[in-house]
């Protein structure tokens, strides 16, 4: 964005060498990119379509889920979402493409890869120092800029300097260790198989014939385990892809699972015929080779609810995307609203005449009550996908789903529908979602409150008279 509108000398540092950043083989898990982060990449010239190619567009339309005791397809969107899944590193690599596809661009932009930030300073008020070391040669090194950008992430060394820069500073964590959500026991690892999959299917309750089930590669294929311990949950999401491509798989699990402790693969081989026994080819489905670089790779944990107090420092320092908003995956936004902050500081920028004293402040101005919306709003519908959420919470939430569903429908001008059913909008902000969610909260609270009113009123006088009868009843027989 900022070499579109002519600025040049432009670095990027990033940690990860070149093999990791732009691997061949994708290890890497699936986004889904809303309405919202498409329109930002195609403000910026990026070509969206080849998202469409490589990715699958709208998203979650088509899911299978095999269970230990019988499989269902479903259709779960009634209308097109315009959610395309992409796994991240074609993300990725789509962006590192549009840079290097225009000559403008790349003159522009120095990308240096194996470039990990320590620090950053602020020695005068005319520059901004970054502190950063070679992967490859160990080396410190260091530059001297007019304006740092820190997107990098939710483990972020730009908001690490920021807390000494700004003692005002402040990363908001809202708590999601709740016995209802438990994000903060939550694991995932990511498994690769064929996109071209056929399960050999027979319920393990029941032994049958089985079943051969020949999977489109753009199905997500969801399995869950026969272990049925609920202390102990298991899921995979097998995320559907293009036809050339291998199927990304998401080993949900929590902390203490057995699976996180397989040191090779005949381990985590037996660890998954062990919770999908109804899967008779797991062997040929998942290779042996596959199975040891799972047991190597890393064990991911998903971000509690935070969100940043202030988006910049001076007129020298911004923060964006996960750096200053980042969540659980639950409500997929993460992606979306980090390319959203580069279309509004363009925005701003457009406003301001590129003045950046006037365009920063105005950045966190707009920006972060976003960024506070986005942690509160992924709190409140945290864990909506996953099938081990206590039964009393799901209730709630499909509960909450239907009565404003049905409220908005009836009264549009008193109630919105349910925030998971905005998200796919782009023109609502998030924190207008948030404030209509909360204003809808409150009127079907004080709903509540009348109807139960009146429901007191009316049957109080029947109890009463009742109780009243049976009394008189009871002294004349006396
Ligand atoms: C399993 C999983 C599923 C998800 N699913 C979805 C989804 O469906 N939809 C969605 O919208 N979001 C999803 N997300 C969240 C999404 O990935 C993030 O919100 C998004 O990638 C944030 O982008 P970012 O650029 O701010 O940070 P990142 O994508 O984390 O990028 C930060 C970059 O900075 C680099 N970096 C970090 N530290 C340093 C350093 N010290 N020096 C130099 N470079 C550094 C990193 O290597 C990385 O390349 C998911 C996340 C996970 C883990």
């Amino acid at each position: 964005m900022l070499a579109r509108r002519g600025y040049r000398d432009i670095t990027v540092l990033e940690r990860m060498d070149e093999a990791e950043y732009l691997a061949e083989k994708d290890r890497t898990y699936v986004l889904g990119v809303f309405p919202r982060g498409r329109n930002a990449l195609s403000s910026i010239g990026v070509d969206v379509d080849r998202m469409d190619r490589e990715g699958v567009p709208e998203y979650m339309s088509n899911v299978t889920t095999l269970k230990p005791s019988d499989w269902s397809p479903f259709l779960v969107a009634t209308k097109p979402s315009n959610v395309t899944a992409l796994k991240r590193q074609s993300l990725v690599r789509m962006l590192y493409d549009h840079i290097h596809s225009d000559s403008g661009l790349s003159d522009a932009i120095h990308v240096v890869l194996g470039a990990e930030v320590a620090t950053v300073d602020k020695p005068s008020s005319e520059c901004v120092r970054v502190i950063y070391r070679d992967t490859r040669s160990g080396k410190e090194k260091m530059i001297d800029a007019d304006l740092v950008i820190g997107c990098d992430g939710v483990n972020s060394k730009v908001v690490e300097s920021m807390k000494r820069l700004d003692k005002t500073f402040r990363i908001h964590c809202l708590s999601n260790i709740s016995s209802l959500a438990g994000v903060n026991d939550v694991r995932y690892k990511m498994l690769c198989l064929p996109s071209d999959l056929t399960v050999d299917y027979q319920p393990s309750s029941q032994p049958g014939p089985r079943e051969k089930l020949r999977f489109l590669p753009s199905t997500v294929i969801i399995l869950l385990s026969a272990l049925r311990n609920r202390k102990l949950p298991f899921r995979l999401t097998s995320f559907g892809g293009p036809a050339n491509q291998e199927r990304v798989v998401l080993v949900l699990c929590t902390k203490d699972h057995p699976i996180l402790g397989c040191n090779t693969g005949e381990e985590v081989l037996r660890c998954l015929e062990g919770n999908l026994p109804f899967v008779r080819n797991l062997r040929e489905i998942v290779p042996m080779a596959e199975a040891e670089l799972f047991a190597k790779r890393k064990i991911g944990r998903f971000s509690l609810p935070r969100y940043a107090s202030t988006c910049h420092h001076g007129s020298r320092v911004l923060l964006m995307g996960d750096a200053i908003h980042s969540f659980p995956a639950d409500i997929g936004q993460g992606v979306s609203s980090s390319l959203e902050d580069v279309q509004i500081l363009s925005t701003i920028l457009d406003a301001t005449n590129d003045d950046w004293r006037e365009a920063l402040p105005r950045f966190t101005k707009e920006r972060q009550p976003d960024c506070r919306a986005l942690a509160v709003l992924s709190h409140r519908y945290k864990n909506v996908a996953r099938e081990w959420t206590p039964a009393a919470y799901k209730l709630k939430l499909f509960a909450d789903l239907l009565i404003k569903r049905l409220l908005s429908r009836l009264f549009p001008f008193a109630f919105s529908p349910s925030v998971m059913t905005s998200l796919t909008r782009a023109d609502i902000k998030y924190s207008e979602m948030l404030r209509r969610d909360n204003a809808t909260r409150r009127r079907i609270w004080a709903v509540g409150v009348v109807l139960a009113a009146l429901l007191v009123r009316l049957v109080a006088p029947v109890v009463v008279t009742g109780a009243a009868g049976g009394l008189l009843g009871k002294m004349a027989t006396f």
